[in-house]
C-alpha cells in the first residue's frame, strides 16, 4: 500500500515513521521498517554491519512502540500494508528478507505467479517464512548470481508476473535503494545530500518539493548524493525532475 525510504546523513528510523504517518490515510492492516546498520564495530573488532528490520500488524504508533533502542542507521525502506495475500499479522507485514538476511523488500502490488515461484523456491530447499506473495521477490533477489545489486533486481523482475512498486537494501550495497515501477506509484525525492523515495508524495512533500515520477517499467538507483534511473532492460533514462505544488 504505501513505500517510504530515505538514504543520507539523517537517522533513518524517525523520518521513515514520519513518512509512514503521512501515507496513515491511504489505510493499512500492518507497518514495518527496515534499516541499514551503521558500520560499527562487531563482538571480534571486525566492523559489524547487516540489516535491522521491525514489523508490527495494526498502527504506526505499534510499530515505533516495537523499535529496538539501536535502530541507528542512514538508508531504510518502510511500509504500510494493504494485505492481498496472507492475513495481517507481524510475519506477512513488510519488509521481507531472503534467506541469508541480506536483502529486505518493500512491495506495493500483487505477484501474480507468487504461487508458481513459491513452489520453484521450496523446491530448491528455500523456506517461506510469510504467506505472501511478496516474500519471493526477496529470496529471488537474494539467489541472484549478479555482481550488482541493480543486475539482481533485474533478474528477479524478470521472473515475475504482476504489479510492483518495489524498494530494496542489500547488506552488501549499502550506499544504495534499488527501486522499480510496474504499475504501483514509485516517486524520487531529491534532496540536498540526501534522497527520498516514496509510493505518494505527501510522503516526501516535507522534505523536498523535487521529484521524479518513475514510469512504468522503470528502476532507479538512489544514493545519497546522486541518482540514476534506467529501464528494467538496463538502458539510462533521462526523466527531467519536476517541482510539486503543495499547500501545506
Ligand atoms: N500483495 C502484497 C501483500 O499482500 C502487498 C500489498 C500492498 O500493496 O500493501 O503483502
Amino acid at each position: 500500500c504505501g513505500i517510504v525510504g530515505y538514504i543520507g546523513k539523517r537517522d533513518v528510523a524517525p523520518l521513515l515513521l514520519e513518512g509512514l504517518q503521512r501515507l496513515e490515510y491511504r489505510g493499512y492492516d500492518s507497518a514495518g521498517i527496515a534499516v541499514q546498520a551503521k558500520p560499527g564495530k562487531g563482538a571480534n573488532g571486525q566492523s559489524a554491519t547487516g540489516l535491522k528490520t521491525a514489523k508490527a500488524k495494526g498502527r504506526v504508533r505499534d510499530l515505533e512502540a516495537k523499535l529496538p533502542k539501536r535502530f541507528a542507521g542512514t538508508a531504510g525502506i518502510a511500509h504500510t500494508r494493504w494485505a492481498t495475500h496472507g492475513a495481517p499479522n507481524d510475519i506477512n507485514a513488510h519488509p521481507h528478507l531472503d534467506a541469508d538476511g541480506k536483502v529486505a523488500i518493500v512491495h506495493n502490488g500483487i505477484i501474480d505467479n507468487a504461487s508458481d515461484l513459491r513452489a520453484k523456491l521450496s523446491a530448491d530447499g528455500v523456506e517461506l517464512i510469510s504467506d505472501t506473495d511478496s516474500e519471493v521477490l526477496a529470496h529471488l533477489i537474494g539467489r541472484s548470481q549478479a555482481a550488482t545489486l541493480e543486475e539482481k533486481v533485474r533478474h528477479a523482475l524478470a521472473l515475475v508476473e504482476g504489479t510492483y512498486g518495489i524498494a530494496v537494501l542489500h547488506a552488501d550495497f549499502p550506499d544504495r535503494i534499488v527501486v522499480a515501477r510496474n504499475g504501483s506509484p514509485v516517486v524520487l525525492g531529491i534532496g540536498e545530500k540526501e534522497m527520498f523515495v516514496a509510493s505518494d508524495v505527501a510522503a516526501l512533500v516535507s522534505h523536498t518539493r523535487q521529484v521524479i515520477t518513475l514510469d512504468d517499467g522503470e528502476m532507479a538507483t538512489i544514493k545519497a548524493d546522486d541518482y540514476r534511473t534506467y529501464t528494467t532492460e538496463g538502458s539510462r533514462t533521462a526523466p527531467a525532475p519536476t517541482t510539486v505544488e503543495w499547500e501545506a
